[in-house]
């Protein structure tokens, strides 16, 4: 349940009475201005939402399920660090899987700056199924993907594995990402909501739309800017591809529930021979950005070689979107 408040309730007194129900109460802060809500788990028993209607300084109460009301008010676009995503032209963040050294980096920012790339993506922190693959080289890699984007006029958008990463990453990064291994490790959701910053939120590989949406609520409940969801593909039981792009979801996020969604065919697919068609079919369906994966030499990437776009085909795909790219206000 969702219990609203009034303009001018005294948040406190109807915490109180709530609790003294015996209820689990959340409370959801809002932006100055707007009235608080507060959350009551919907085990809780022992008030019927016509009772806790007439609480002094309730306007309603919702029973809508599930509850994602700061995403749901939201709104299709974005403001990150001085860059729009959504309701306009399409954001790119595009740059290697793995940040691999700092001329590496600023080589390629260099080169996909002028084709309207907004954000310079790369791992420094990177989530390997094996431990003995290469892990990112972390924190130097963080100052060099900061550099390269300062020089090349782009935003950073770089994952934050962990808690224990998460003021550094914020420190470096105009958007923080929570990658699709980590979209239910909510201690990190909350951590990176504390931080204020906007949140990129890939799709965990086996999540529901509702879980998806629900831990988009934990970075805002707990004080992230915004957040941009991101389609990188689920798992199914076809191994043609690396996982099945869900470009439905994204139509459902971006049509029906009007929220910023950025698709990633990179992982989505796994190989490179198929980025440029999902790309634009990802923008069809009403993606407000893409995430894709670049490099110089694809086969000597340290890692997602495979799924690489050479960087001398990036320009190429980015006309073929037949879409206006961009974001820099
Ligand atoms: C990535 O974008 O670098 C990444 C690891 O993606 P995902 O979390 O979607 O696998
Ligand atoms: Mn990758």
């Amino acid at each position: 349940m969702i219990v609203s408040l009034k303009e001018n309730a005294d948040a406190a007194a109807v915490l109180r009475a709530l609790t003294q129900r015996g209820l689990w109460v959340a409370r959801v802060e809002h932006s100055a201005g707007k009235p608080a809500h507060y959350v009551i788990a919907p085990c809780s028993a022992g008030a019927s939402p016509s009772e806790l209607s007439s609480i002094e300084g309730v306007s309603s109460v919702s029973t809508d399920k599930p509850s994602f009301p700061l995403v749901e008010r939201q709104g299709p676009a974005v403001d990150v660090a001085g860059a729009k995503v959504g309701g306009g032209a399409v954001a790119l963040m595009c740059g290697p899987c793995s940040v691999e050294s700092e001329d590496h980096v600023m080589r390629v920012a260099d080169k996909i700056a002028p084709l309207g790339v907004t954000f310079l993506r790369g791992g420094a922190f990177k989530p390997r199924t094996s431990p003995y693959a290469f892990q990112g080289h972390g924190a130097p890699a963080l100052k060099w993907l900061r550099r390269a984007a300062d020089r090349a006029g782009m935003k950073v958008v770089t994952e934050a594995l962990s808690e224990a990463d998460v003021p550094l990453v914020a420190e470096h990064a105009d958007l923080v990402q929570v990658g699709s291994r980590n979209m239910h490790n909510y201690a990190l959701l909350k951590a990176i909501g504390r931080t204020g910053r906007p949140a990129l939120l890939k799709r965990g590989m086996a999540a529901t739309l509702d879980e998806w949406l629900l831990a988009g609520e934990y970075l805002l409940a707990n004080g992230s800017r915004a957040v941009i969801f991101c389609e990188r593909g689920i798992r199914s039981f076809d191994e043609s591809t690396r996982n099945l792009l869900d470009l439905g979801a994204v139509a459902l996020l971006a049509h029906v529930h009007k929220l910023p969604v950025v698709v990633d065919p990179s992982h989505g697919a796994g190989r490179r021979d198929l980025i440029a068609p999902l790309a634009r079919a990802a923008v069809a369906a009403g993606a407000a950005g893409l995430m894709i994966e670049t490099h110089e030499e694809p086969s000597r990437a340290l890692s997602d070689g495979p799924q690489a776009v050479p960087l001398d085909d990036l320009p190429a795909l980015v006309r073929g979107l037949g879409a206006r790219v961009g974001g820099l206000s």
